[in-house]
């Protein structure tokens, strides 16, 4: 259904300096408003406000409180870009796998977290525990 001139619609206010571009707010976003995007050296987070209805879930879920959702009376026209940052790349496949900046938090919040294992993407991580694991 169109909305009327006098609909609400939202935006995203983001604080670039707190968003690790971790995949929280994207992924649990059910009407796909918020999107990631990765290329080999940077990870892109995307809004798009005509898809938006407000409920606020990105804000309550977002570990780092980086943001807040706005009502505004303007629909965008298309996805605007609300963050970027470096890709970590696995040290052993050489894969783009997550946010750097989410893994180097992560580990700043939690230093049982040993450093060797940090650039592993899921799959190669697993691989390595398995190879040392002994068999019987
Ligand atoms: S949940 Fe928060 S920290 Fe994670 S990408 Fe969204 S705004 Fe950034
Ligand atoms: S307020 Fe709701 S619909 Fe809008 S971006 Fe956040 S999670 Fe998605």
């Amino acid at each position: 259904m169109a909305r009327d001139k006098k609909a609400v619609y939202y935006r995203l206010e983001i604080d670039t300096l707190l968003c690790t571009l971790c995949p929280i707010c994207a992924s649990r976003c059910e009407k796909g408003a918020i999107s990631q995007k990765m290329d080999n050296s940077i990870i892109y987070l995307y809004f798009e406000n005509k898809l938006c209805d407000g409920c606020k879930v990105c804000e309550r879920l977002c570990p780092e409180s980086a943001l807040k959702v706005v009502s505004t009376h303007q629909m965008g026209v298309k996805s605007i870009l609300l963050n970027s940052g470096d890709v970590a790349v696995c040290e052993e496949c050489n894969q783009p796998f997550a946010s750097l900046k989410h893994l180097e938090r992560a580990y700043d919040k939690s230093k049982t977290l040993l450093s060797a294992r940090r650039r592993l993407c899921p799959i190669c991580r697993i691989n390595r525990l398995l190879s040392s694991v002994e068999m019987p």
